[in-house]
């Protein structure tokens, strides 16, 4: 007879196992470099019919509850209600919105306008939990690499939380106006934000190697403080994005849009590799996802991979009107080339030691066969603008250059493929937030003009009011002005501390 296994969490390296899912999102990244991945992904244990008339936090507590194990009805319910709450500015958390035959999942109702807001307005709570349930008494620093939005996200979810500490790393040029002075104006005693000079690639294996620092960390243990992770390489980040697929196939059934038992596709503006691989999970759970449409803009690393089985980060950084997604080193697909390797935690490592040594690895035919359910493609600016523009020109519907990247290589898909199932687009963030970008798409060239007026313009044109979040910073002062290069990271970590 099968021993029945509790589930637990364990490195993708090997270097860590048995760890409880309040220890995983604690911990933030495995001691050995790797992710924490749990045993097994529950399968669903509700039908469509169960699920259809659901809320968002009720279909959240259904997900979660199948991972975060350790955690009791009580702790987690009281999680998700303090997360999604009205700070979010409709009940339906994660509205889908039909424009052009294609259904636009859109998670940015959240505090800073993102799709980061989903899984960072709970993370706060799930870690502020788990130091309790692990008795940990030290004060927890949440060090965070931001490509634009997590950092924002990430602080409105930790500011004034008791007992942490928030520092964020952004890419000093590459971010957009709205997200950086979203992050400059950032109050709270307990945020510190810093502008990095380099990339978001410098950022993240900044952070990473901090976390790897062992005599840095006995350091931090001496003063009371212990590092974690609001990235989406913390567990706790990937499994609150699970709900949202969940979510949005329940309601397609619930608006008969779909039947029982019919395959949707997702397609998703890709970056990191977190949200895709929450659509990942949800397939795994149970839910009747088809393709997995992996979209890139001309950071194009992933397209690539799933093009040839190679991985290679050994190319130009290029910025693009899509910020959010300009990353090279996909932390994320770590969990995938892990579970495509049969959960074989010798290849995994041996893979990312050559991504770290050479920047690149080469998977196996069998393992890209396991990858099979991935379609990667990518759209460039001029397919980006066009998206926005036709879309908006034939539907009224407004996106922004990120989900609009999603939506071009959708079309892509289809063209290609002939594949006529229903598709759910990942709509990651508001068009505010980019809004001269947009408007460049939609009404040309922009030069000159001031960003609020060009949100001005963009609210008149599309007669949608101009978010809160927008509202907010227009005349708030600028509180953060530190600026570091990527190899003081660590001095400047100390000195936000007051440990130097
Ligand atoms: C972070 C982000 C993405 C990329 O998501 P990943 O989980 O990193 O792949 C796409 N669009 C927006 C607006 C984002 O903020």
């Amino acid at each position: 007879m099968e021993e029945i296994m509790a589930l637990s969490y364990q490195s993708t390296r090997g270097g860590q196992k048995g760890l409880t899912a309040s220890q995983a999102i604690l911990q933030g990244l495995a001691a050995d470099g790797g992710l924490f991945m749990p045993t097994e992904i529950p399968k669903l244990d509700l039908s469509l019919e169960e699920l259809a008339p659901m809320s968002y936090q009720e279909t959240a507590y259904q997900v979660m509850k199948l991972f975060l194990t350790d955690y009791t009805e009580e702790e987690l319910r009281s999680c998700i209600q303090k997360a999604y709450d009205a700070k979010f500015d409709t009940e339906e958390i994660a509205p889908l919105v039909k424009a052009g035959g294609v259904y636009y999942l859109e998670l940015f109702h959240g505090k800073t306008i993102a799709f980061k807001d989903m899984a960072l307005s709970i993370l706060p709570h799930l870690m502020t939990t788990a130091a309790k349930k692990n008795q940990v008494d030290q004060e927890i620093v949440i060090l965070t690499a931001t490509s634009g939005d997590t950092g924002k996200a990430a602080m409105a979810g930790f500011a004034d939380v008791p007992g942490t500490r928030i520092i964020v790393f952004y890419p000093k040029n590459g971010v957009s106006p709205v997200q950086e002075l979203q992050m400059r104006t950032q109050k709270g005693d307990n945020t510190a934000v810093v502008a990095i000079e380099g990339n978001f690639d410098d950022a993240q294996t900044g952070v990473k190697k901090l976390f790897g620092d062992e005599e840095f960390k006995a350091r931090l243990a001496e003063r009371g403080f212990q590092f974690s992770s609001a990235n989406s390489i913390n567990i706790g980040r990937l499994i609150p994005q699970i709900v949202y697929y969940v979510y949005a196939w329940a309601k397609l059934f619930e608006n008969r849009e779909i039947a029982a038992g019919e395959e949707i596709n997702v397609a998703v503006p890709t970056g990191n590799f977190g949200n895709i691989l929450a659509a990942y999970f949800a397939k795994k759970m149970g839910i009747p996802i088809g393709k997995l449409i992996c979209a890139s803009n001309d950071n194009k690393v992933l397209y690539d991979f799933f093009a040839t089985g190679t991985y290679d980060k050994n190319r130009e950084f290029i910025l693009t009107k899509s910020p959010s997604m300009d990353i090279l080193i996909s932390s994320n697909l770590e969990r995938l080339i892990y579970l495509s390797a049969g959960c074989d935690s010798q290849e995994d490592a041996d893979l990312m030691a050559q991504l770290s040594s050479q920047g690149r690895y080469q998977v196996t035919p069998q393992m890209r066969k396991n990858m099979e359910d991935f379609w990667g493609g990518f759209a460039d600016w001029e397919e980006d603008a066009g998206e926005i523009r036709r879309v908006f020109s034939d539907t009224g519907y407004l996106m922004d250059t990120h989900t609009a990247v999603a939506s071009a290589v959708y079309r892509k898909y289809v063209k290609e493929t002939g594949d006529s199932r229903k598709t759910v687009v990942a709509s990651t963030a508001s068009p505010y937030k980019f809004a001269r970008s947009v408007m460049e798409a939609i009404a040309g060239n922009q030069d000159g003009k001031d960003e609020f007026a060009l949100i001005d313009e963009m609210s008149a044109l599309s007669a949608t009011p101009v978010p809160e979040a927008v509202e907010e910073i227009r005349s708030a002062p600028i509180r953060h002005n530190r600026e570091c290069s990527p190899d003081q990271m660590k001095e400047e970590v100390a000195s936000i501390l007051g440990i130097s």
